[in-house]
């Protein structure tokens, strides 16, 4: 007896000794920060001139810089849907931007589709979000019916900047109106609340504040910040920093991503000071490329080479500034193969088990193993995008792409010495033409049509809503 009583000690000592273990080894928090409407060259790591973002290049220096970093969709709400499920959102019929429908519950990202917050709850990890939802305005979409512990935010597809344009407390009490929905008083989870700040500050002040709260914990926190989406609203304090600046509107976009700067700036030193850098993911990313001088809703921003941008099928539309670090686990460095931000959510499931519905795949692959050398081949062989309403395609295979578009011939660019899309090869490359577009039939077959409206009141208004949000 005796025999046994110590045999049984000595295993639940062993037992508890490998409980502590298992609870030091903690999981790695997630940090994604998300920025809205931002060019491709409009960050210091892609040779940004006249706006220094020394912060956000400190993710890209301490970590990966992506060359070919791409979203899933040109526009907001369909590109932060594949972020935050890892699948293409044309795969689930999310391929406009929801309206501001409150009383709509299918008006936004379907249920059936499982948010990485909803993932990450299963493995113990607390998740917030800081800034723009747009994934539906409905409460059964609300972020706390989504996976997410805290929101600090609004609902919608943009919002004002300036605590006195708030005026609206109640935000289920605007209905089908984008332009209302950005005055609403921001909710701290269900509750409304009065901010005093300029809100790109109010949502770093935020961001900073969860991570102390949560920093014993694994966390997932999602800092999608509005800015340098339109409106076009900054403080004297960010102003003044570009006296440079003529054009009244590069100004203006310039203060806006500074603050934006800022606030990353606050939330690295917070992790540093916390010790917590070593065990924490950080990737920056825009929803989609910078709005440039043609469309409706230009925010003073800039692509750089690539041509065109928000809403188009062209690099400047979906290929963003993106940079990610590791510190200690994933060495600096330049990365050129094609990534996208789908890969967030399966590096994520990776690293912390997440069991993956085999009903619904993910796209994204875990970079990690991309990243650190130990897998020298291609993450994504192709990389795709479709909007549905346009009739148009982008399919990228290794560094030749195809692009179609409604009643136009199929054009080919070859990325590697045509970054800007200049020279269409179609003509000269029949075979290579229906290679790829036997690749995007393929893919095409696995999609569905939309299954909401977007932002149009009518068939003329439709691209140019799309394009404004
Ligand atoms: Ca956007």
């Amino acid at each position: 007896m005796k025999k046994i009583v110590k045999a049984l000690s000595i295993l639940l000592t062993c037992l508890s000794l490998w409980d502590g273990y298992s609870q030091n080894v903690q999981k790695p928090n997630i940090i994604v920060i998300l920025v809205d409407d931002m060019g491709y060259a409009d960050v210091g790591f892609n040779g940004c001139k006249d706006i220094p973002t020394p912060n956000i290049d400190r993710i890209a220096k301490n970590g990966v810089k992506f060359t070919n970093g791409y979203v899933t969709y040109s526009v907001c709400g369909p590109s932060r849907a594949g972020l935050l499920t890892g699948r293409y959102p044309q795969r689930f019929g999310y391929e406009r931007n929801p309206q501001y429908r409150p009383h709509d519950p299918n008006m936004g990202l379907p249920k059936e589709e499982k948010t990485l917050a909803e993932a990450l709850k299963q493995v113990g990890y607390t998740s917030g979000i800081v800034g723009k939802w747009h994934q539906g305005a409905d409460i059964s979409n609300h972020p706390l019916n989504r996976g997410f512990n805290e929101f600090f935010g609004h609902l919608g597809g943009g919002h004002k900047y300036f605590p006195e344009d708030l005026t609206i407390k109640d935000s289920y009490a605007v209905d089908n109106d984008e332009g209302m929905s950005y005055k609403t008083w921001i909710m701290r989870n269900h509750e409304p609340i009065q901010t005093k700040k300029y809100l790109t500050d109010e949502f770093s002040d935020e961001a900073v504040r969860f991570v102390e709260k949560h920093q014993k914990n694994p966390f997932f926190l999602y800092l999608a910040y509005n800015a340098p989406h339109s409106p076009l609203q900054a403080t004297q304090e960010y102003l003044d920093r570009f006296p440079n600046i003529e054009d009244k509107k590069r100004k203006t976009y310039a203060a806006m991503v500074s603050a934006v700067d800022d606030g990353v700036g606050k939330l690295l030193d917070k992790l540093e000071a916390l010790n917590l850098d070593e065990n924490t993911l950080i990737y920056f990313l825009s929803d989609n490329g910078g709005p440039v001088k043609s469309n409706v809703a230009s925010n003073g921003s800039d692509n750089g080479v690539l041509r065109e941008g928000k809403s188009s099928i062209y690099e400047g539309g979906f290929r963003v500034p993106f940079a990610m670090q590791w510190k200690g686990t994933v060495k600096p460095a330049v990365y050129d193969n094609p990534v996208s931000s789908l890969d967030i959510f399966a590096t994520t499931a990776a690293l912390s088990n997440i069991k993956i519905n085999k009903y619904k795949p993910l796209d994204g692959v875990n970079l990690i193993p991309f990243l650190t050398g130990k897998n020298k081949s291609n993450p994504h062989e192709t990389i795709y995008l479709r909007k549905f309403d346009e009739k148009g395609y982008s399919v990228r295979h290794k560094d030749l792409k195809l692009v179609l578009k409604r009643d136009a011939a199929p054009e080919l660019y070859n990325l590697k010495e045509d970054i800007g899309e200049h020279n269409n090869m179609a003509k000269q490359n029949h075979k290579t033409v229906k290679k790829l577009e036997a690749i995007r039939k393929e893919w095409d077959s696995q999609l569905i049509e939309p299954i909401f409206g977007g932002l149009k009141i009518s068939k003329e208004s439709e691209i140019k809503e799309d394009k404004k949000y």
